[in-house]
C-alpha cells in the first residue's frame, strides 16, 4: 500500500464522517421546512374557514332581515283584516295573510338552518385553530432540536475538518482537487475497492460502478502509487 493511496482512505475515512454528519444535519433540517410546509397548509384552511363562515353570517344577516320585514307585513296584514268592510275585501287580505305566513315559516326555516351552519362551521375552526397551535409549538421544539444537533456537531464537523486538511496537506493538490471533485459528486463515496470477480482469472470490476477494470490497471494499483480513475463512474480506484 503506497503512502498516498493511505492518506487517501484516510481521506475517504474523515470524509464518511463528515457527510455522515451532514446528511444527519439537513435531515433535522429537512423535518423543520415540512414542520413548515404543514403549518402553512394550516394556516390557509383557517383563512378559508373564517371567510366561509363570514359568507355563511351575511347570508343568516340578510335572511334575518327578511324575517322581520315579513313579519312586520303579516302585522299589517291583520290590522287590515279589521278594517275590512266586506267579505271580498276580508277574503283577499286573508289569502294575502296566508300567503305572508308561508314565507315566514320557509325564511325562519332558512334562517335557522344558516345558523346552524354558521355554529358548526365555528366550532370546526375552533378545532383547527387548537390544531393550528399545537403544530406551532411542534415547529419550535423542532427549530430547537435542530439548532441543538447543529451546536453539537459544528465540534465534531471542526475536528473533522481539521484533520481532513491535515491529510490532505500531505497528498499532491491535484489529487486533493479531484478527491473533492468525486466528493461532491458521490456524496463522500470518493474510493472504489477493485475486486476479483473470479478467484483463479485475471477479471477484476470496480467495486463502486461493477464495470470491468484491466487487469494492467489492477496490478498497477497493487505495485505503483499512481492515481487510477475508473474509466466508467471516474472513482479513484483503491485495492483491498
Ligand atoms: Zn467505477
Amino acid at each position: 500500500m503506497g503512502a498516498a493511496r493511505d492518506a487517501l482512505r484516510q481521506l475517504q475515512e474523515i470524509e464518511h464522517q463528515i457527510v455522515d454528519i451532514k446528511r444527519q444535519l439537513r435531515r433535522k433540517e429537512g423535518v423543520v421546512s415540512a414542520q413548515e410546509k404543514k403549518l402553512a397548509e394550516l394556516r390557509k384552511s383557517v383563512e378559508a374557514e373564517k371567510a366561509g363562515i363570514q359568507r355563511a353570517q351575511m347570508d343568516f344577516n340578510s335572511l334575518d332581515v327578511d324575517v322581520k320585514a315579513r313579519t312586520a307585513g303579516i302585522q299589517k296584514d291583520r290590522e287590515q283584516l279589521n278594517a275590512v268592510r266586506t267579505n271580498k275585501e276580508y277574503a283577499a287580505v286573508l289569502k294575502q295573510l296566508n300567503n305572508d305566513k308561508a314565507d315566514l315559516s320557509r325564511l325562519e326555516t332558512e334562517a335557522l338552518a344558516r345558523l346552524q351552519t354558521v355554529e358548526t362551521q365555528q366550532a370546526a375552526l375552533q378545532q383547527r385553530l387548537q390544531q393550528l397551535q399545537s403544530e406551532e409549538s411542534r415547529r419550535e421544539e423542532l427549530v430547537d432540536q435542530a439548532a441543538q444537533a447543529r451546536k453539537s456537531f459544528d465540534t465534531r464537523l471542526g475536528e473533522l475538518q481539521a484533520q481532513r486538511a491535515k491529510v490532505a496537506a500531505s497528498l499532491p493538490p491535484d489529487t486533493v482537487r479531484t478527491f473533492d471533485r468525486l466528493s461532491e459528486h458521490f456524496d463522500g463515496e470518493v474510493l472504489a475497492t477493485v475486486e476479483r470477480t473470479h478467484p483463479r482469472r485475471d477479471e477484476f470490476v470496480c467495486g463502486g460502478c461493477f464495470l470491468t477494470v484491466t487487469a494492467e490497471v489492477a496490478n498497477a494499483l497493487t505495485t505503483r502509487d499512481d492515481l487510477h480513475l475508473c474509466k466508467n463512474c471516474g472513482r479513484i480506484l483503491t485495492v483491498k
